[in-house]
Parts: C-alpha cells; structure tokens; sequence
C-alpha cells in the first residue's frame, strides 16, 4: 500500500496510563465513554483498550455504536443513552445493551420490546437535574406513577444524571445538581426501588467533584488524555494526563516566495517575509477548522509553522520560514508532542478540544501503537 498522504496515530498506551492514572483517585466504576467513533480515536480499539486497563463498562450515545460493540464480540456491560422513539430496541434487549429511559414515550417503547422479545429490559432512568437536556423533568410524577404498575416488567439497572458545569470548579452548581439527584434517588427508593448503580459524573466531575463518583463514573475526554476545560481546570500535562492522538500529513509541495505574497482564498493571508510556503494535504473537509487562526499550523523536526490564509477543502498552506529544510512528500506533524495540541487548534478555532478531535474525518486512516 502507499503512504496515507495524512492519518491519525493512535497512543493505545496512553489510554491505559490515562485510564489508570484516573481510576487512583476514583473508587467506583469507570464507565469508557467511547461515543463518536471514541472521540475520533476508533471505538472498536478504544473500548478494547479501556476493558483490558480496568473500565468495567462502556458508554456510548447512539445504538449503533453500541450494536457495533458487540459485533466485535466486546462482552462488557454497555449503557446507550440516546435513543430517539422507533429504534431498534428489540436487538437492544436481545444484545444486552442496557437503554436509558428519560422519557414516557421511552420507556413504553421499551416496555414493548421486552413484551416482544420475553427479555426483561435493563435500564438506567435519567434525571434532568439542571442540564435542560435529557432526562425525566416535567414528567417525573407520572413516571413514578407508570413505574409503579411495571416495574416488575424492568430490571432497573442504573439511575442517572449529566453535570452541565463540573468544569468551573468556582461553581456551586454542581452541588446543587447532587443534591437535587440525591432528592429525585430518595423518591424512588420510596417506591421500593434500588438501582444498583448510581452514576453522575463525567470526566470534570470525577476530576473536580469527588462526592459525585457514587457506584461509577463516565470518563470521556480525560481517558483520550485532554483537559475538560483549560482555562478552568488546566491543560493535560497539569492534570497527569498524556493525548492519545496525533496527526500527520504529507506536504504536497514546498515553495519559495516573496514578502507580500497573498495566499489562499480571499488572499487574507500575507507573508511578511521572503519564505517558504508548505502546502499541506489536509483541509477542512478532514476535520480542521477552517476558522483555525494562525496561532495553529504544523511542526517540522520540532519546528513550528503557522497556518498562512485560510484553509480550505482538503488543503492548507503554512510558513516555514525561509531556512526550512522541508520538502514535498515530508511529513508534518498537526497534532502532536512536539507540535500543535488539540487544545492549541481549539483555542485557534473558537471551539474545545472535543469538537477537534471528533470531527477529524474518517477517510483518514487511524494507526494504532500499542
Ligand atoms: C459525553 C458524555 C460523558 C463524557 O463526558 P466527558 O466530559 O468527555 O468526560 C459522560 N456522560 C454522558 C451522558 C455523556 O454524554
């Protein structure tokens, strides 16, 4: 096969080393969340990797991540949060993928399939402490009211909230979401109903909010070995974490150019010296922002090179000074140790960490290193 002309390297032992730097201060489940193809890492590696580094269940949002589990044979127990009416829940039960019910609707949908399939549903009921996203709200009464006729058609798993600010560590907002949980708890236990696991926190509350951990914790983001919020909660080397992801593509041409060169669409930018221009195989229809501002780009042998003008489809151009020993079919380095991190390509864009690595196309092949 040809050189990929740009791919994702993928540090597998980073994501044990993350999982089990993490799990010293957790003592409770560790739950991989490994929606979004694993944040853009490769679900099926990730969630293998987590397994074997003491995650004793896997998350995902949509069902067909979940399906696509366990057509890889992973046995471990899998929760699927985010499951909009007329889905497949029939295969859901008869996989033993566990489904989260946040709404009526929901759970008659799932009562239905357990009717339909002789299996009891596992669930875990969500609660919408103060996120305004998923979870019972407005229905919780006549929730209870339903649970008391067929609880005995459910295996109620779990019992479950999502934090909408434990990364602001200055905030009580976290605190007053616990306690209303802990409220919304009491009321079903008042129902003679005890779900096994109890779980709220994501990668920030497990960090930041210790007495959020109860029976698990859903770690996302800090297991890929990225911060939750840098300007809050520091940047990965502050928080003992080390990013799995790196990213390299080739440069398709190195070419030298006068001071005031206009370069890219719009010509917005400028060179401000004779240079080198190193036009990189990678765009935006890859998962680069197009709004990155020059404050990203590229590193070469260590040596940093900003993006120069705007980047385009599958495409962009950087300035690699006018000493540069790069040369077409060179490597560049977009995301990595010795380079740009995620976070600098975020902070270029206007957007997190999260939205970078996860929209990182995949037509760009992921390696594995192990
Ligand atoms: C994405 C997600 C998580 C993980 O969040 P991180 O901030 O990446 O740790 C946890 N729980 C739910 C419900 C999620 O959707």
């Amino acid at each position: 096969m040809s050189e990929p002309r740009a791919f994702v390297e993928v540090d597998l032992t980073a994501i044990t080393a993350n999982i089990r730097h993490l799990s010293r201060g957790i003592d409770a489940n560790i739950l991989a969340v490994v929606k979004a193809d694993a944040y853009g890492h490769g679900l099926i590696e990730v969630a293998r990797t987590a397994i074997e580094a003491g995650a004793s269940w896997l998350g995902t949002a949509l069902l067909e991540e979940a399906f696509a589990l366990r057509d890889a044979s992973l046995t471990a127990p899998i929760l699927a949060w985010l499951t909009p009416p007329g889905e497949d829940f029939d295969r859901a039960l008869k996989e033993k993928i566990d489904l989260s019910v946040s709404s009526l609707a929901l759970l008659e949908e799932i009562l239905a399939a357990g009717k339909r399939t002789g299996i009891t549903p596992r669930v875990h009921i969500e609660v919408d402490t103060g996120m305004t996203r998923g979870g019972f709200l407005e229905e919780w009464d006549p929730f209870l009211v339903r649970l008391r006729e067929v609880k005995s058609e459910l295996h109620i798993v779990g019992f479950w909230t999502h934090f909408a600010r434990a990364d602001e560590p200055d905030s009580d907002f976290t605190e007053q979401q616990l306690i209303l949980f802990n409220v919304l708890l009491n009321a079903l236990q008042s129902e003679e109903i005890f779900p096994e696991i109890v779980h709220a926190a994501n990668s920030a509350g497990a960090i930041a909010h210790p007495g959020s951990h109860k029976q698990m914790v859903r770690l996302g983001i800090a297991m890929y070995g990225l911060s939750p919020d840098v300007s809050t909660m520091g940047d990965s080397a502050k928080l003992g974490l080390k990013p799995a992801m790196s990213i390299k593509a080739k440069l398709v041409n190195v070419k030298r150019v006068p001071a005031l060169s206009r370069v890219g669409y719009g010509g917005t930018g400028v060179t401000d010296r004779d240079t080198q221009l190193g036009i990189v195989c990678m765009g935006y229809s890859d998962g680069l922002p197009r709004r990155a501002d020059a404050t990203a780009g590229v590193s070469y042998n260590g040596e940093l090179a900003r993006l120069i003008g705007r980047v385009s489809m599958d495409q962009c151009v950087v300035d690699l000074g006018a000493d540069s020993a790069a040369r077409a079919g060179d490597y560049v380095t977009i995301i990595g140790e010795d380079g740009f991190s995620a976070d600098d390509w975020a902070s270029a864009a206007g957007t997190i960490n999260y939205e970078i690595t996860t929209r990182i196309a995949s037509r760009l092949p992921r390696i594995y290193h192990r």
